[in-house]
């Protein structure tokens, strides 16, 4: 069963709770996918269920066409957040980490076109696996993030937090006055541009402002 982890490996007092997501909050993404700029963020929710260790390898849905990576920064609440300020958002996070929110573009792009809601693309068990949490104060400038994703060695996103088009604050914010946001849940804050297709025994490595790195596989 997932639980939180601390860099060090140690569980994070904290259940696991919902996974609250931002689609297209990095211009040049939106540009790859020929997605319009939205005016306030799109967001939508993952289940408890959705999340999994980077420890076991990833399990892809089979089937169902392609399943793409997006590298988000993730972060960890600590802190009930409902109808919450942009500058008392920030005091709720517990920790920071990286997530994929893995997608079935294939089965999204039909969804869309449906006028359909998208969680069988991207709600699915296991679509939300994610690193060990790094406490938010040992990180320089949450806002000036260096974050990056390679596969078999390529680089395939890389990204930096200054490139959202919401501050996190705000983004907490937004998010609190749809959804109550408590200890335990996590915020995905969008992906930069690169997303791609992630194939049977591929190898992921990830780092974080330049002092974390995470690797995981995809399971055969
Ligand atoms: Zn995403």
């Amino acid at each position: 069963m997932y639980q939180h982890l601390d860099v060090q490996g140690q569980p994070l007092p904290y259940a696991v709770g919902k996974v609250v997501c931002v689609g297209r909050s990095y211009r040049d993404h939106a540009a790859e996918l020929n997605n319009p700029v939205p005016e306030q963020p799109l967001l939508f929710i993952k289940p408890s269920t959705s999340l999994a260790s980077l420890d076991v390898p990833l399990l892809l849905p089979k089937g169902q066409g392609a399943v793409h990576h997006e590298l988000e920064v993730a972060l960890l609440i600590g802190r009930r957040l409902c109808h919450t300020e942009p500058g008392h958002a920030l005091e709720a996070i517990a920790g920071v980490g990286l997530a994929l929110d893995l997608t079935l573009r294939d089965v999204q792009e039909q969804l869309k076109a449906n006028g359909h809601p998208w969680e069988r693309a991207k709600a699915f068990d296991g679509s939300c696996p994610i690193s060990p949490f790094a406490l938010p104060e040992v990180l320089n400038d949450l806002q000036h993030l260096d974050f990056a994703l390679q596969v078999n060695g390529a680089t395939r996103q890389s990204g930096n937090t200054a490139m959202m088009m919401w501050s996190i604050g705000e983004l907490l914010a937004q998010m609190s006055c749809c959804f109550t946001l408590n200890p335990g849940d996590v915020v995905l804050t969008g992906t930069p541009k690169g997303v791609a297709e992630l194939k049977p025994l591929d190898e992921l490595e990830m780092q974080l402002d330049g002092q974390y790195r995470f690797s995981a596989k995809v399971a055969g």
